[in-house]
């Protein structure tokens, strides 16, 4: 039996790693993006990103096996993991039983009702943060879940693909930008932090990975009359990223030509114009002209 000491049992060292995973039967699982960080650096440099407190309640999403978590635990005040995986809780018991600041608790993180587990678990915390090495499979879902449904949260910080974080954090207005990149700036300030290799990994995935902060703001950087209108005629106008907002739109929305062209001259643009070069207060006034 391994001893659940920081100092002896280091989770970071692929024999250890071996001998637990063996010791409770457990198999990685593909389809549940289970690549678990083995690089000694990225989990305090995370913990160090997220600057928690002990008035801080943190939200982890997929612990694995705890090398994330332990350093949360290190510096909130208090740890909810959410963790979907079953087999990995005999496992979480024995890496990280020596913190008391910790609760593990069982469910996809999709259906879980997050607001009302942020006023249970954290009601007599300053602040809430998320932190989290995604399961790749869900990043955006997951990502649009914590940003639209407006929990009590300031600040997430998580890796993601590296792809995927470039779209994320890319300037509104450049070749970079798509739908998603307009939709995570509506919520939140986006930065990108620093990259983490695949050979960062146990097993190593394909890609390269990412981490990247969200700070939430207070209001919307644009006021529109109806968000839902907002978000589909972004959707639309980069649904067809070759073509032209002109010809994306107007199919996506089902829009004669016409219609488009006199909204697209109303915000200086004309037929040639791309959605990738609009800036998010030329969408906002776009989604109320259509
Ligand atoms: N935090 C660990 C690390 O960095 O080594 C593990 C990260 S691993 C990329 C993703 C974790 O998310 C796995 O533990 C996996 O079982 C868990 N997971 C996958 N789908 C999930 C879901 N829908 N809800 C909650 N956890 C999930």
């Amino acid at each position: 039996m391994l001893k659940n000491t920081g100092a002896i049992m280091n989770l970071y060292d692929y024999n250890t790693i071996n001998k637990i995973l063996t010791s409770h039967g457990f198999t990685f699982s593909k389809a549940l993006g289970q690549n678990f960080l083995v690089d000694p650096d990225v989990c305090p440099e995370m913990a160090r990103q997220l600057a928690a407190d002990s008035e801080t309640g943190v939200i982890e999403i997929g612990p694995g096996i705890g090398v994330l978590t332990k350093e949360l635990c290190k510096v909130a005040g208090k740890v909810v993991a959410i963790e979907l995986d079953k087999r990995l809780f005999p496992v979480l018991r024995e890496t990280l039983g020596e913190f008391d600041n910790l609760e593990i608790v069982e469910g996809d993180v999709l259906e879980l009702d997050l607001s009302a587990l942020i006023a249970e678990k954290f009601a007599d915390k300053k602040s809430v943060k998320v932190c989290a090495n995604l399961p790749y499979y869900i990043t955006s879902p997951v990502i649009m879940k914590l940003l639209e449904s407006r929990l009590p949260i300031d600040e997430i910080v998580v890796m993601v693909q590296k792809e995927a974080a470039e779209r994320f954090c890319a300037e509104i207005g450049s070749r970079e930008s798509g739908a998603v990149t307009v939709a995570v700036n509506y919520y939140a300030e986006a930065q990108m932090l620093f990259e983490v290799t695949k050979d960062c990994f146990y097993p190593s995935p394909k890609i390269d990975s990412a981490v990247m902060r969200l700070k939430l703001r207070d209001k919307p950087p644009v006021e529109v009359q109806d968000e839902n209108r907002f978000f589909a005629v972004v959707k639309a106008a980069f649904a067809q990223r070759r073509k032209t907002a002109l010809n994306s739109l107007s199919s996506a929305l089902g829009l004669p030509k016409e219609k488009v062209l006199s909204a697209l001259a109303a915000i200086g643009a004309d037929e040639r114009a791309r959605a990738e070069s609009f800036s998010i207060e030329e969408l906002a006034r776009l989604s109320e002209i259509l």
